[in-house]
């Protein structure tokens, strides 16, 4: 992508009405741009950041028998009033239609997905069954002041799964556990699995939370790995020392990506899904539900990799790998050799921005790529002549570098 071309620039000033450090830096480097409080737009860089930590999680449910889907943002009133939500779930957008008829605009899907298996399962051979989707949710959260942590609308990763026993929600629940822990590492994000409430869902749940001072949430860690609670329900104090000889526990804040729930029966109940046996008995579907906040996740990576010039994307997720830098473009044999230098990375499958800005001082240029932070910058210019600098965003080295050993540098 030439930056000339590319819809969404930098800009030098902090917006004024932003407080978080993720929406700070997001809307300063072109990513996002706030529509009102908790509702952002994501520009083509935002998008693309989006995209990749899509594709993981895809991979990753995928991987754990996840079918994916997509359910309706619009959902029906009745059904929430069936699960009593309809009155209790404080965040709900309840909208009017001007032909009679009240909807809610979804901030989770069980109350559209249980109808929708009620009708297409009935035996045990139809379980277990695990869907999921990554769509947009809704809340009117009293607070929207993290910038993309918290939003009012916002995308998360769903998946629901259905059982013939507690046994088998268990198992898979250990599953969803594994599958975690694997998309928040590919993310370049240490989540820590943490014992929590299970709010109005059920008896207790896992969050997954990831240290970090702008957090909301507050948990008690063991720095081992074994042992986590949110302080919400913690029965333990700081400085207590680990049972397991891992020296006392900390208290610190974090930020929730992901949250599991066993949720048992507590939805088939409310719309009576059930399954026969093999014996030919009617029994109530068992099921538990596992979400992951996509795009929160993008904002926690802001806020865990950053520095006083910008964004630091790890590899996995950053929206190009390369940022070609262009310097006295208005020479046309420099301009024609970072053309090419484009044209090359490209046929080799390597994403990237090609700053082609002419008439701009390197100072400039640079502060935009370390504010953009893309993981590799590659400078041309009239000094570079055969060879190309070479600078990782988060290091201070450059090193002068053939083409071939860019491609070695950047594991091609
Ligand atoms: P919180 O306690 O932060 O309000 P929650 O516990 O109500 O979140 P869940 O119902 O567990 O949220 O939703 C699953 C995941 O979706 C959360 O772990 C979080 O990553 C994400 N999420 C929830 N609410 C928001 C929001 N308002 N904006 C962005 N992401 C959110
Ligand atoms: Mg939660």
């Amino acid at each position: 992508m030439k930056y000339s071309k590319l819809f969404g620039k930098t800009i030098k000033q902090d917006p004024k009405d932003e407080v978080s450090v993720n929406a700070k830096l997001l809307v300063r480097a072109g990513f996002i741009r706030k529509e009102v409080a908790g509702v952002y737009n994501y520009l083509p860089l935002g998008f693309r950041v989006l995209d990749k930590i899509n594709k993981i999680v895809r991979e990753q449910m995928n991987a754990a028998g996840g079918q994916e889907m997509l359910m309706s943002a619009l959902q029906n009133r009745a059904n929430w009033e069936k699960t009593g939500r309809w009155e209790s779930f404080d965040a709900l957008f309840k909208v009017k239609s001007r032909y009679d008829f009240e909807f809610t605009l979804g901030p989770t899907h069980e109350e559209v997905l249980v109808p929708i298996v009620k009708q297409l399962i009935n035996s045990y051979k139809d379980l277990p069954l695990y869907l999921y989707q990554i769509q947009t949710k809704f809340r009117d959260e009293p607070r929207a002041k993290s910038g993309i942590l918290r939003g009012r609308e916002f995308i998360m990763k769903d998946l629901y799964s259905f059982h013939a026993d507690d046994k088998d929600m268990e198992s898979y629940y250990e599953v969803m556990k594994k599958s975690y822990k694997n998309v928040f590492e590919r993310c370049g994000l240490k989540a820590i699995e943490t014992e929590a409430t299970g709010g109005a869902f059920s008896k207790f749940s896992h969050e997954y939370q990831v240290l970090c001072r702008s957090g909301e949430d507050e948990i008690i860690y063991c720095e081992g790995g074994d042992f986590s609670s949110n302080v919400e329900i913690a029965q333990v104090k700081e400085g207590k020392q680990c049972d397991l000889g891992h020296g006392p526990l900390k208290r610190a804040r974090a930020i929730e990506v992901g949250n599991i729930f066993p949720l048992k029966t507590r939805f088939s109940d409310a719309f009576g899904l059930t399954f026969k046996d093999k014996d030919g008995k009617e029994k109530p579907v068992v099921m538990g539900c596992y979400g992951i906040g996509i795009t929160r996740v993008m904002g926690t990576i802001v806020e865990v990799y950053h520095d006083e010039k910008g964004i630091i994307w790890p590899e996995s997720v950053a929206p190009y790998m390369v940022h070609v830098v262009g310097l006295d473009l208005e020479e046309r044999s420099v301009m024609e050799e970072a053309e090419k230098m484009y044209k090359l990375l490209q046929a080799e499958g390597i994403e990237t921005l090609f700053d082609d800005r002419q008439k701009m001082s390197a100072g400039e240029k640079f502060a935009d790529c370390d504010l953009i932070g893309i993981p590799y910058r590659v400078v041309i210019s009239k000094k570079t002549g055969e060879k190309l600098e070479v600078k990782k965003r988060h290091e201070k080295e450059t090193k002068f570098v053939t083409f071939d050993k860019l491609l070695k540098i950047l594991n091609f």
